[in-house]
């Protein structure tokens, strides 16, 4: 049992809970019904083919898809799909894509402080103080007036990580976020994320590093089809995989 299972008593209310969520593109359901909970500090992984619904289900917690039906909980409060409050969400859910989506016109600083400005309406002080705190947890304190084309890859995802972590969101979705990357720029966006993890922050991660998912994650989420047919944890998934599909995936990607 892993230390964030323990800290989690029965009583404990999940920080992200998904309840039968389902959602169509036309006439093609994505997900098919998708339950899930996340705890507070957890670090859970979803694995799983592409196409299988994974983008879509965390697009849905942040607010970047409306789901069909189902009912999705973040911090206590229901997403409501015909009303979403986005900003306020988007202050509780950061999201961290595969492409990094920098500003190009704006340096790293600028790119951080932008959400904070528009989102927090925060002085400018105030904003700078946190811009220069989430680019130093990021290792990055020396790049604030940096360009994104003066930067590499790896850096370029971690000011964008930074981004996503100077709003102090509840937790922080990561889709993909080194697929992008060149490999020798992996490891130190995943040592980014691990730091994270370490530090009590809850994860919900789409990822390909299984490795990774292995050694960092509580929890991990086999997706095939629109719904998650496998969750436990992540040793047990891979080396003792219950369905047909896991046991072809994982020998596959290992
Ligand atoms: P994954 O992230 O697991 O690869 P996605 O959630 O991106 O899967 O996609 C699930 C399915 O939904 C795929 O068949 C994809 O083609 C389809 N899909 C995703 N987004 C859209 C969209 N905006 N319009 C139509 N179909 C989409
Ligand atoms: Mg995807």
């Amino acid at each position: 049992m892993s230390l964030a299972d323990q800290s989690v008593s029965p009583s404990a209310r999940p920080l992200v809970k998904l309840s039968n969520i389902r959602k169509s593109f036309g006439s093609v359901e994505v997900l098919k019904g998708v339950d899930m909970a996340v705890q507070e500090g957890q670090v859970v992984a979803m694995i799983g083919r592409s196409g299988s619904g994974k983008s879509t289900l965390l697009r849905s917690i942040n607010g970047l898809e409306r789901i069909d039906d189902g009912v999705i909980e973040v911090d206590g409060e229901c997403v409501d799909p015909s009303q979403i409050d986005l900003r306020a969400l988007r202050l509780k859910v950061g999201m961290v894509f595969q492409q990094f989506n920098l500003f190009p016109h704006l340096t790293a600083g600028e790119n951080v402080m932008l959400a904070l400005k528009v989102v927090k309406k925060q002085d400018k002080a105030a904003c700078r103080a946190a811009a220069e705190a989430a680019l130093s947890k990021v290792g990055l304190g020396h790049k604030f007036d940096a360009y994104p084309s003066q930067l590499s890859g790896g850096q370029q995802q971690r000011v964008a990580i930074a981004r996503s972590l100077a709003m102090a969101p509840k937790v922080l979705l990561c889709d993909e976020i080194t697929s992008a990357l060149d490999p020798e720029l992996v490891n130190e966006v995943l040592s980014v994320v691990r730091q994270l993890a370490e530090e009590g922050m809850t994860l919900l991660l789409v990822t390909h590093e299984m490795r990774f998912a292995r050694e960092v994650c509580d929890s991990l989420v086999f997706m095939h089809g629109g719904r998650i047919i496998e969750h436990g944890p992540p040793a047990e998934l891979f080396d003792r995989p219950q369905t047909p599909e896991l046991a072809q995936f994982v020998g596959m990607v290992e």
